[in-house]
């Protein structure tokens, strides 16, 4: 079985065939051009993937088209109805694919479709209940219960990012204060490495990186490493909010591995050593409940291509 995977993100639009054994073929990609009207991106992309599949012949192979997209969905209808990073407003995407592609659409989050793709191929292969957290500019979700992605009603579940971890605590984009996102996200870290420098003059973080417009998510990690006390610090502090939330997932679920992507996902034994020590240490009913693995992302950034094909498979 053949399906397409896109995912769209706020720069470009990328996708590829991807077969049932989680297989990605040649990619397709096109930029995702600020202020142009979604209808006509829309529009141009079913062309890109009109001309794909007959390039390669699919026309016959191809079971459906899936799509992971930022926003607000209604996964049903196949519309995004708002999407701040696109400036998307009611797009009925599937609509205007099927203008041109008589295939059956599906959408889904783009970070649910990141976490099916792990779930599946990746990371998670080997497990069927899975929560994946994508630490990038916000901490996105995706909850895989007995092999299946379960988006809530709607599809407007899996907001993972939005649990608090400390009531009144820093304020979130969401609205509210203290959202898990407000701490794990690499913007969050950056905005802890920044303040770190700037009470520590004689911090090594400064040798890493000179100009404080410049700090990253890896400052604090290379830091660290070195022993740097206020780069320990901030990075203690982090791993002790996700551990924190990654513990209520724990606690709800009790899957089998939390599985880790995003910039940040690529520090490597430093993080992963802390954070599987923390939430070990505090499980509930640690002695006697399996442990819930965490763990690095597999596919980088092929996931969200693999988990929309995916939607198609069993
Ligand atoms: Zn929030």
């Amino acid at each position: 079985m053949i399906a397409i995977g896109i995912d769209i993100g706020g720069m470009s639009i990328k996708g590829a065939a991807v077969d049932s054994n989680g297989r990605v073929y040649e990619t397709f990609s096109m930029p995702c051009e600020k202020g142009e009207p979604g209808e006509i991106t829309i529009r141009k992309l079913a062309e890109i993937v009109k001309d794909y599949i007959s390039t390669f012949g699919l026309e016959d192979k191809i079971v459906g088209i899936g799509i992971g997209c930022p926003g607000t969905l209604d996964v049903k209808n196949g519309v995004v109805e708002y999407s701040n990073n696109l400036g998307w407003n009611n797009l009925p995407i599937a609509a205007l694919m099927n203008e041109v592609l008589s295939y059956p659409i599906r959408l889904t989050n783009d970070a649910n479709a990141a976490a099916l793709g792990e779930a599946k191929y990746g990371a998670g292969e080997e497990y069927n209940n899975i929560i994946m957290l994508t630490l990038g500019t916000g901490v996105g979700g995706g909850i895989i219960i007995d092999g299946k992605l379960y988006e809530g009603n709607l599809g407007k579940g899996g907001e993972l990012g939005h649990t608090v971890v400390q009531v009144d605590g820093e304020q979130c984009t969401c609205g509210r204060k203290g959202c898990l996102e407000a701490y794990a996200s690499a913007t969050a870290l950056i905005r802890e490495t920044k303040k770190a420098m700037f009470n520590n003059e004689q911090s090594l973080m400064w040798n890493i990186c000179p100009d404080i417009d410049m700090v990253g998510g890896k400052v604090s990690f290379e830091a660290a490493k070195q022993g740097d006390e206020a780069a320990i610090e901030v990075l203690n502090n982090y791993i002790k909010y996700l551990g924190e939330g990654i513990l209520n997932y724990c606690n709800i679920f009790r899957p089998e591995a939390i599985v880790l992507s995003g910039g940040v996902a690529n520090a490597g034994d430093y993080l992963f050593s802390r954070l599987n020590q923390y939430v070990r240490d505090r499980n509930y009913g640690y002695k006697m409940t399996p442990e819930v693995k965490i763990l690095p992302a597999e596919l980088g950034y092929d996931s969200g291509k693999i988990g929309a094909a995916a939607l198609f498979f069993k």
